[in-house]
């Protein structure tokens, strides 16, 4: 069995191919894992094991049509991580998340239609929903997204569709709740709001705090995207939820798990667009794959703080120069 990995030295994909590496079950043992990254600002390295006998490492963009043509054949299924994923950036400038997003998408569908991979799983978000005041959305929900980052993933995820109905690809798509964990970027809400703890800055939080998301470990995000590749129906798309809490419940977690106070929080002004609420309904992911998430997030929160204390050599680097009240 060989998987193509795109975006596999982000945040999840890294995580996704580290946990395949060191799957044990019979006939996973011996996958080969092709990671396909173009290495931007979010991509790392030093997140991936190298030097291991079933890992390789191509440096390349999901838009390079030439290389994917020339990558895919005699891959059996591909996981297509690779995106620009930070809100924020996509309200500064939009046209890397249009390209990378939904042209690399395009690209990449086509190109294994093209060379014959039988099996793509395309990571999404709950985000291409927009926001809801209360109840949870089905998979069947219109897709109502609002920041230029959720547009370009909704575009995305339509794009999947498409190349499943007309042309009978088997293409499903996950649609994930907030995920946390290591190796995360600190521009992201959990692991900037760590470092600036145990770098004594404070802690910009947006608005009056009480926009609500769900969250979910990345183990448990990574479980559900093997279990949509190994048994995931063509064409469908699967919810994956979290646990809800709005930002400030979230931050007086990090607070009390950090040892700090309210003092450390500086209110700052709310993102444009800024979604109210995020919720997804995974019923169909539970009852039709088996899939039971395990890591309760106040177990999983401690792990991650006590992550970004150990390995401050990985963060330091990638921490912006301060910039107090955002
Ligand atoms: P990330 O930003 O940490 O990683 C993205 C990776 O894609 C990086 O390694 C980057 O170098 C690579 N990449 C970017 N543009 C590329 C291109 N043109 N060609 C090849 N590689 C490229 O993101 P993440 O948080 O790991 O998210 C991974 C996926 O999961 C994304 O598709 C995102 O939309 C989705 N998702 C993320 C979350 C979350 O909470 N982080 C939740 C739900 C879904």
């Amino acid at each position: 069995m060989r998987l193509l990995i795109t975006g596999g030295a982000g945040f999840i994909g890294s995580h996704f191919v580290r946990r395949s590496l060191g799957d044990t079950r019979p006939g996973h043992d011996t996958v080969r894992l092709t990671v396909l990254d173009k290495l931007t600002y979010a991509g790392n390295t030093a997140n991936l094991p190298l030097d291991h006998p079933r890992l390789r490492l191509v440096r390349g963009d999901v838009c390079d049509r030439r290389l994917l043509l020339d990558l895919l054949p005699g891959h059996d299924a591909v996981v297509h991580f690779a995106a620009e994923s930070h809100v924020d950036r996509s309200i500064e400038d939009a046209s890397l998340f249009a390209r990378t997003n939904v042209v690399g998408t395009q690209n990449l569908l086509d190109s294994c239609l093209r060379t014959g991979v039988p099996r793509v799983v395309h990571v999404s978000t709950d985000e291409v929903y927009g926001s809801l005041a209360e109840g949870s959305w089905t998979e069947d929900h219109p897709l109502l997204p609002n920041s230029p980052y959720a547009a370009s993933k909704a575009g995305a995820d339509l794009m999947a569709r498409a190349y499943w109905r007309t042309h009978g690809l088997h293409v499903c798509v996950t649609r994930c709740a907030n995920n946390y964990g290591p190796y995360q970027h600190p521009e992201k809400m959990i692991p900037r709001f760590i470092t600036n703890l145990l770098d004594g800055r404070t802690l910009p939080l947006y608005g009056d705090g009480r926009h609500r998301r769900e969250w979910i470990h990345v183990d448990d995000h990574c479980r559900a995207v093997q279990l949509v590749l190994e048994k995931g129906e063509p064409g469908a798309t699967y919810n994956i939820g979290g646990v809800e809490l709005s930002n400030r419940e979230l931050t007086g977690r990090l607070l009390r798990l950090c040892g700090a106070d309210w003092d450390r929080v500086t209110p700052v002004t709310d993102r444009k667009g800024h979604d109210r609420r995020y919720s997804v309904d995974d019923t169909r992911v539970r009852d039709d794959l088996g899939f039971d998430p395990a890591v309760p997030l106040d177990a999983g929160l401690a792990e991650v703080v006590r992550w970004y204390r150990d390995h401050r050599s990985w963060w330091q680097p990638l921490t912006e120069p301060v910039e107090e009240g955002r």
